[in-house]
């Protein structure tokens, strides 16, 4: 396997490389001994992250070198297939391409998936963290929501209360107000809330840890139109039962069938228009995901959202939470009431 910076080299080894345009590979051949090779420049860095800890040989290059021609120097000419890091940039894999020419590649997650879905201890625990770090900027939420404040000035306040609250990275803030709610990924807009909006806010970012948190509460601003209050409670109860049907061996299109069927049978299963949720962990979107047609029984360890919503099209509601699956049921890290939030217009 060839990983270049990102998920998978952070994953295996705890070093949160930045991507450049410089080649820095971990090289993790069959059998034998993992190499890094890092750019000369880098070198200092790479030995005072964590992986300069794990006694991987360290190969360094020079500016004038040529690193692809090094790792293809080092592995066996007869060298069948590659697993290339699943975002490693184009340009490094058709460089590594032409430099072993006789490795067909395919995708390390087809690899590292099978770690990266079964949540550790520690892994479990770090989502447990996000989960609190967001948990306490939706509760900050309620004062900063008020009707004739625009989407993005809320959405300013909510990115600094996303770092305020323990995160190292904001990845993504939310703010649909009316009919931008009717949008799963409308971001933010100069659009003044009104009295009367349903506001979705669905908020991540990422933990000094590396791993992700993602949270949507649905908010009203004043009295919601009674439409609207109708099919939130049938959201609310989709998105328990959804909760409620996992459990190991369970498929992840039955928890989507969990919460699709009661949205369906209430009238409202043309508007949701989205899987009922993806794995989290070191990426907001990582597998497993939660969606029909996915028949991958869910394990123990397992961490994931479970975030239907129906978007009508004046506006639009989703809740969502990151759940862990447990021994024999599911343990939510997000403890926000999903109780549609109302605040002072
Ligand atoms: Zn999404
Ligand atoms: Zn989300
Ligand atoms: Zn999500």
């Amino acid at each position: 396997m060839l990983l270049t910076p990102g998920p998978d080299l952070r994953y295996v080894t705890g070093y949160d490389a930045i991507q450049l345009e410089r080649l820095t590979c971990l090289v993790l051949p069959a059998t034998g001994d993992p190499f890094l090779v890092v750019p000369r420049l880098e070198l200092a860095a790479a030995e005072a992250s964590p992986v300069g800890a794990l006694g991987v040989e360290m190969v360094p290059w020079g500016e004038s070198e040529d690193p692809f021609a090094l790792v293809a120097g080092r592995l066996p000419a007869d060298l069948a297939r590659v697993g290339v890091a699943d975002r490693m940039w184009a340009v490094m894999a058709l460089r590594f391409r032409a430099a072993l020419p006789r490795a067909e590649q395919v995708a390390a997650g087809t690899v590292l998936r099978e770690l990266r879905m079964r949540k550790s201890r520690a892994e479990v625990e770090a989502l447990r963290e996000a989960g609190a770090a967001i948990d306490r900027v939706h509760r900050i939420v309620p004062s900063l929501l008020k009707a004739g404040r625009t989407e993005r000035e809320v959405g300013r306040d909510i990115a600094e209360a996303i770092v305020a609250e323990g995160h190292a990275v904001v990845d993504f803030v939310i703010v649909g107000s009316g009919p931008n709610g009717a949008s799963p990924h409308h971001e933010l807009s100069d659009r003044v809330i009104r009295p009367g909006d349903p506001v979705v806010v669905d908020i991540g970012g990422t933990m000094p840890s590396g791993y992700c948190s993602d949270s949507t509460r649905t908010y009203a601003v004043g009295e919601a139109p009674a439409d609207f209050r109708a099919y939130y409670a049938v959201l609310q109860e989709a998105q328990a039962a959804a909760c409620a049907a996992v459990r190991p061996g369970v498929t992840p299109e039955a928890v989507d069938a969990a919460a699709r069927d009661i949205i369906t049978a209430a009238g409202y299963g043309e508007w949701f228009i989205h899987r009922t949720g993806h794995g989290i962990g070191l990426e907001t979107h990582e597998d497993p995901y939660i969606v029909a047609g996915n028949t991958e029984p869910i394990e123990a360890g397992m961490a994931f959202s479970v975030e239907p919503g129906i978007y009508p099209g004046a506006h639009g509601a989703r809740i969502e939470d990151i759940v862990v699956c447990t021994a024999d049921g599911h343990e939510s890290v997000n403890h926000v009431t999903h109780d549609l939030i109302v605040v002072d217009a």
